[in-house]
């Protein structure tokens, strides 16, 4: 969440850091806000808005400096208002600080300060840690160890950034469950909270470490641990390509990632699918395959649509392997002292691999013993360094706040890890060879739904305007059914719940009338004939049925008013194509109704604070 941009080097900071931010607004946007240092002056712009917003208002351009912080912001603590945006500075107005995270003990800190005179301007928790910074430098006189000190006082999470007029040819940059990545080029440093800002000026990077501080000069930069131990920093390359992170012709970064999602998902699988052996292989899980053979148990700890990965992971894994497999929210999971066997297997799903709950629930199961697991798509992200093995989704950059490639992304990866699993135990040879020709499939089934997006578009205006939507599935299409809800409350501002299909009896049957559309997920499968009973129990009510069905399927069109049909597959695969036309209905929706479908109100992309 939040994003971050600083830059030391050779060239006018300011143009830079203000591309760098428009390419992370996608984790924040509440406010932006940029502090250039030039000699013994800091100038400050910012404001509540987009970056377009400040730039409309400020020549940020004409700035002249070299040195520099930028921030955009996503609000925990305080409205987001111009006082409350970054950069924060100290009483001084020397000290400049951009900040991503909670300062979880900032009251207490305040309280302190203000006892000793300091005043503040915002309600940010973030400028408390700007002015506790400012108050050690007085009595500390050097800028690191006022940082280093202030910081080790500090409870709750941040990745700061820190410049000031005491020295110009220094920043210096510290995390603690925040990303933070240092971009060394040619004489040049660029310090952001994701790779996408770093990108265009160079391929060459340091992921800081938990608890890690980099002290930046023009010349170079250290490294050490907040507790003041030496560290090793290694440099590592980028693993994206600059093309990948732009919206290459697009309307809306999230319609680009639907259309991408036959290389996605091909991504996921290229290189690991055995079709002829009916099986996979996957690298990153080498080391652990004496540990998954013995597994007893799997959790899986997610968040929002990762989570909702994970329960299709559950089906998949408990049919294919015989391996019992709970689905817990990690927000829940971290907090509520689990039960853990030594033989367990947690599996960490997050699409940014910095999801604060799902790092906190990794730690948590590593500490009682678990063999931890990721399935994440940032490479050289939290989670992924801090997992036993892991596999990585593939999916490339994902910038549309509300997810979708690589959910499907997900999928691929749960689908080949049940597979896998499966194959290590009873699971036949001949079984094995079906599903993996069938995940093989997937990418040019992906791509018939695609060519169909007119005529979803056109359902899709159907109901546009309505102010509540009931998403039904059950079997494997119920975690489609909740994915779909979520896509379209996340973008379209419109009411939604996903339900089991035939516990819609049980509450929310009450709510359907001729306003009520509800789309069911009902492609052929054992449970087909049921889910057509649940249709009919709608339809009773004179409820609205938008279908999702099997190619083939005539049987539907006698019971649903609109029917969306996607290829037939098997079962297990289904989850896969259907949740397609249900990105696509929740994007025309959104854009139908005006709403900014990339970044949704109140959200952010990579959810890095609790
Ligand atoms: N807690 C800080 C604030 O509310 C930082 C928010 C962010 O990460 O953008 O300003």
């Amino acid at each position: 969440m939040c994003g971050i941009v600083g830059y030391i080097g050779p060239q006018t900071a300011s143009p830079l850091i203000v591309s760098g931010l428009k390419r992370l607004e996608y984790r924040g946007y509440d406010s932006a806000g940029v502090c250039i240092v030039d000699g013994d002056s800091l100038t400050i712009h910012k404001q509540a808005g987009k970056v377009a917003d400040l730039e409309r208002v400020v020549d940020l351009s004409a700035i002249r400096g070299t040195l520099g912080v930028g921030h955009t912001r996503w609000a925990t603590h305080g409205l987001p208002n111009d006082v409350n945006a970054h950069p924060h500075t100290d009483n001084d107005d020397a000290i400049a600080m951009v900040h991503n995270g909670i300062i979880e003990n900032y009251l207490t800190i305040k309280k302190k300060l203000e006892n000793a005179g300091y005043t503040f301007r915002s309600e940010t928790d973030s400028e408390v840690l700007a002015v506790f910074i400012g108050m050690l430098y007085k009595t500390i006189g050097d800028l690191e160890r006022a940082v280093q000190t202030a910081l080790q006082e500090v409870e709750g999470t941040f990745g700061i950034v820190v410049v000031s007029t005491h020295d110009p040819n220094l920043m210096i940059a510290a995390r603690r469950g925040s990303p933070l990545i240092l971009g060394v080029g040619q004489d040049e440093f660029v310090v952001a909270s994701d790779a996408a800002a770093i990108i265009a000026h160079t391929r060459q990077v340091v992921y800081l470490q938990e608890n890690e501080m980099a002290t930046i000069t023009r010349q170079g930069f250290t490294t050490k641990t907040i507790a003041n131990e030496a560290t090793h920093s290694v440099v590592e390359e980028i693993a994206f390509e600059l093309e990948e992170i732009e919206k290459g012709g697009f309307e809306h970064f999230m319609l680009k990632e639907i259309y991408e999602q036959p290389v996605t998902f091909h991504d996921g699988f290229r290189g690991r699918l055995r079709v002829d052996e009916g099986n996979v292989r996957l690298g990153g899980l080498s080391k652990v395959q004496d540990r998954l053979r013995s597994a007893q148990r799997i959790i899986i700890t997610a968040c929002g649509t990762s989570w909702h990965a994970a329960l299709v992971g559950e089906y998949l894994i408990e049919n294919l392997a015989r391996i019992p497999v709970e689905v817990e929210y990690a927000s829940e999971f971290r907090y509520r002292n689990p039960i853990i066997y030594p033989n367990d297997i947690v599996i960490a799903i997050s699409q940014s691999g910095e999801t604060a709950d799902t790092l906190a629930a990794i730690r948590e199961a590593k500490m009682k013993g678990a063999t931890v697991l990721g399935m994440v798509n940032v490479v050289g992200s939290s989670i992924a360094r801090e997992t036993d093995a892991g596999v990585y989704l593939h999916a490339g950059p994902e910038i549309g706040v509300a997810s979708t490639k690589a959910f499907t992304s997900q999928l691929c990866i749960l689908t080949q890890f049940a597979l896998f699993l499966g194959r290590m135990r009873d699971l036949p040879a001949e079984a094995g060879r079906t599903l993996a020709q069938g995940i093989a499939e997937i990418p040019d089934k992906i791509r018939q739904i695609l060519d169909q997006s007119d005529a979803i578009k056109e359902i899709a205006m159907t109901f546009a305007q309505a102010p509540n939507v009931l998403y039904l599935g059950r079997g494997y299409q119920f975690p489609v059914a909740l994915e779909g809800a979520l896509k379209l409350k996340e973008i379209s501002y419109i009411h939604a719940e996903g339900y089991p299909a035939a516990e819609m009896k049980h509450g929310p049957i009450a709510l359907i009338d001729e306003n009520m559309p509800v789309v069911f997920i009902a492609t052929k499968d054992e449970i087909y004939d049921k889910v057509i009973s649940n249709i009919e129990e709608v339809r009773a009510r004179r409820g609205r049925v938008i279908a999702i069905a099997s190619e083939g399927d005539t049987q539907i069109d006698r019971v649903a008013d609109h029917v969306i049909r996607i290829p037939e597959t098997q079962a297990m695969l289904a989850p896969i194509l259907a949740s397609i036309p249900l990105q696509l209905l929740a994007y025309y929706i959104a854009v139908e109704r005006g709403c900014n479908v990339d970044m949704p109100r109140n959200l952010a992309k990579s959810v890095t604070v609790e």
